[in-house]
């Protein structure tokens, strides 16, 4: 089939990648921006995989596509050639002492909606010395082992030098689509025909959808040589949610010109943390806030002292697109697909999500 994707953000990468994997199609991706992808909110996410954390506001519908794209993810990244772009060594979640109760609130939560939720460890201060020595200062704490993050950024930068090498995938980038009907994709250029049509441009089909929103979201990049924490640690706070996501200390491997892991000319032997995220119901894309940066970066210093000496090396704000309940909608019809809502949970959805939508649209016609 010769299929249209409009949108090459996370959903419209996993959708390629999924679709290049049966190799009988012809693609043609159209993204307004770069094919770099910078501007995607899939390249400003954390990329937690995080289906027990979210169903303190997430429905179990969320929980189980979660599970299944935990499955699905190690599969998409080696067809890429990202080898040590995902981990599933669990998360930790913790909490200062005055806050507590938030924490067994949040995990009581939890522990309620889904029985999987059991298998949630308790840790004390010599189990959390055991699992992250350098969350030495936490007295209590828990640990979900099933959780994962893919390396979001280096997801999106191998996708790109993946489609770069099929001969059967076009990027047509810097092409904003202005409409999509079956088959046919409107841009500036003309229309286009196409058998299969997929609209994946996230916040940017607000043409169609009139009831999708953007969530902002701010993150912060610090690098610090003192520190080592290696899995994706949640501090639950009363006003704000901080997470910690480990990125290693190195973007060895990547052959593209621009690199987006090195955009940021890491120092040797320094490691780099993403710090985030706000939620803040707001469409605006403008630069982090002083007071969002003094929340994420305050409460990130109470976690290790060393992180007073860490550089911030970059800071980022992004929308997340969203329907009024925060869930994914796929929409089907013959010739034209949509998907869109992944709201927070882009990393965790996608790949589930894409698996659905074709199998309940083209793949059921085909
Ligand atoms: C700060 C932050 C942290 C996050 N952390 C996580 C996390 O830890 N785990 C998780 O699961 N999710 C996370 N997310 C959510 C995740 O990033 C989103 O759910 C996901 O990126 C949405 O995917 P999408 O493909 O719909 O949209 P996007 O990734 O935004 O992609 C949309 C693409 O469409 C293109 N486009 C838009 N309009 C047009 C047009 N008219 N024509 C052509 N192209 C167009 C855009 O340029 C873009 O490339 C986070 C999001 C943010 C902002």
């Amino acid at each position: 089939m010769n299929i249209a994707i409009a949108g090459a953000g996370l959903a419209g990468r996993v959708l390629a990648l999924n679709l290049l994997q049966s190799g009988e199609h012809t693609i043609t991706l159209f993204d307004k921006d770069s094919k770099e992808g910078v501007s995607a909110a899939g390249f400003t996410a954390a990329g937690m995989l995080a289906p027990y954390a979210e169903l303190e506001t997430a429905e179990s519908v969320i929980f189980e596509l979660g599970q299944r794209s935990i499955e699905l993810w190690p599969e998409l990244l080696k067809q890429i050639g990202l080898f040590d772009g995902y981990q599933q060594k669990g998360t930790v979640v913790t909490a200062h002492p005055q806050d507590r109760g938030e924490l067994e609130h949040f995990i009581g939560m939890l522990r309620r909606k889904v029985d999987a939720a059991q298998s949630i460890e308790t840790l004390d201060a010599e189990a959390i010395r055991t699992l992250e020595p350098d969350l030495y200062a936490h007295r209590h704490g828990f640990f979900i082992p099933q959780e994962g993050v893919v390396d979001a950024q280096r997801f999106i930068a191998f996708s790109v030098n993946y489609f770069e090498r099929m001969e059967n995938v076009t990027f047509r980038e810097y092409t904003p689509v202005e409409r999509l009907e079956p088959g046919r994709v409107h841009t500036a250029e003309g229309v286009e025909t196409f058998d299969w049509v997929f609209d994946t441009r996230g916040l940017g089909a607000k043409e169609y959808f009139g009831d999708l929103r953007g969530v902002r979201g701010e993150v912060v990049w610090v690098e610090a040589n003192d520190i080592d924490i290696t899995r994706p640690t949640r501090l639950m706070h009363p006003r704000y949610k901080l997470y910690i996501v480990p990125r290693g200390n190195g973007c060895e491997g990547i052959d593209l010109e621009y690199c987006s892991e090195c955009k940021l000319s890491q120092t040797p032997g320094y490691k780099r943390y993403l710090i985030g995220a706000t939620e803040i119901e707001s469409e605006d894309m403008s630069p982090i806030s002083v007071r969002s940066s003094m929340e994420l970066l305050s409460a990130l210093y109470t976690v290790h002292p060393n992180f007073g000496e860490a550089r911030v090396v970059n800071t980022e704000t992004n929308c997340r697109p969203a329907f009024k309940d925060n869930l994914p909608r796929i929409e089907n019809e013959k010739g034209l697909t949509r998907i869109n809502g992944l709201y927070r949970h882009g990393y965790l959805l996608s790949p589930a999500i894409v698996e659905k939508a074709l199998n309940e649209g083209i793949r059921r016609v085909q």
